[in-house]
């Protein structure tokens, strides 16, 4: 038994250049990064929207894990495209387009099944979208979100509406300094629970991530990695190993949010191991297994 999950977020063909290749057209957003990790984990709901020029079969590894996409609309028009191209250092990148096609008109609509579910990770969006969805939703659901650096330039009052209703926040190190304007990150992690969130996280891409929630601190690196072929979509990834291990063990206190940041590092370090959903569609049971003890490993030490 496990808490079944909602997510509701972008669906995305992607265009992404980096130092070890190119890939047009491949599957990317961030509801489908976050559905391949937490399925994993734990039954997840996907609710998005597609073109109609969207090759529907490349879904059939995310139905195999068993993602229900009777959420996924497909409309009259083209799909969101994203493309992007990274610096030599991996980290930075420039975005060279982003085409909106169905999602500029896009209305989330959550089917009835749906709008129980206990957990529910708002995956970037726009927040006037994340604050429908909230709306739709009957009972009283764990609320996970995540945002990015666009959304608080242009739609910052809703953002904060979505924040304040959200029980973990999610965002990475620039987007938290960006929110609060303090560039301690223990600092802005702190600005961010007073914005309503008991947890927050802050994703450090290859420098790991800082969870700070009611029951303290905690920090786990990323796994060292000498090839890192494609960054898109880690910290989808992250998110979904991290809400996907909350909704398996149904908990949660401390000592799971703290599994939650390693499963979230595990999953996301096979992401970035191949160009889009490539690597993560082939995760085994087995080699997650082995990743997350590779974690114990590097992180376990004595005093003496
Ligand atoms: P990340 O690497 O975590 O920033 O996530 C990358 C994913 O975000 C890509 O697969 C894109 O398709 C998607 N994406 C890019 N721009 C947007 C946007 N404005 N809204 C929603 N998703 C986006």
């Amino acid at each position: 038994m496990a808490h079944e999950i909602l997510v509701v977020g972008s669906t995305a063909l992607d265009t992404v250049e980096t130092a070890h290749g190119r890939v047009t057209d491949a599957l990317g957003g961030s509801a489908f990064f976050f559905a391949a990790a937490a399925a994993r984990l734990a039954p997840v709901a996907l609710v998005g929207v597609v073109g109609e020029d969207f090759p529907l079969e490349r879904l059939d590894p995310l139905r195999s894990l068993g993602v229900d996409l009777d959420g996924l609309e497909v409309a009259p028009g083209r799909t969101f495209r994203w493309g992007g191209r990274y610096h030599e250092d991996m980290m930075g990148r420039d975005t060279l387009f982003t085409e909106l096609g169905v999602f500029e008109s896009f209305a989330p609509r959550i089917p009835a099944a749906a709008r129980r579910r206990p957990v529910l990770f708002l995956a970037n969006i726009q927040p006037r979208l994340q604050l429908d969805v909230l709306d739709q939703m009957e009972g009283s659901p764990l609320v996970v979100t995540d945002t990015m650096n666009l959304w608080i330039d242009t739609a910052l009052a809703d953002l904060r509406r979505v924040i304040a209703r959200s029980h973990i926040l999610i965002v990475n190190d620039e987007e938290a300094r960006q929110l609060t304007g303090t560039r301690s990150l223990l600092g802005a992690a702190r600005a961010l629970q007073a914005m309503g969130p008991a947890t927050v996280v802050v994703k450090k891409g290859e420098h790991g991530a800082l969870l700070a929630g009611p029951d303290g601190l905690f920090a786990a690196p990323a796994l060292p990695l000498e090839r890192v072929v494609d960054p898109t979509g880690a910290g989808d990834t992250f998110a979904g190993g991290f809400v996907g291990s909350l909704a398996r063990e149904m908990r949660v206190d401390g000592p799971a949010l703290r599994r939650a940041v390693v499963r979230g590092s595990a999953l996301a370090s096979f992401s970035v191991e191949a160009f889009s959903l490539d690597r993560l569609l082939a995760v085994t049971p087995a080699e997650l297994d082995a990743r997350l003890r590779d974690f114990v490993a590097l992180t376990d030490f004595t005093l003496d």
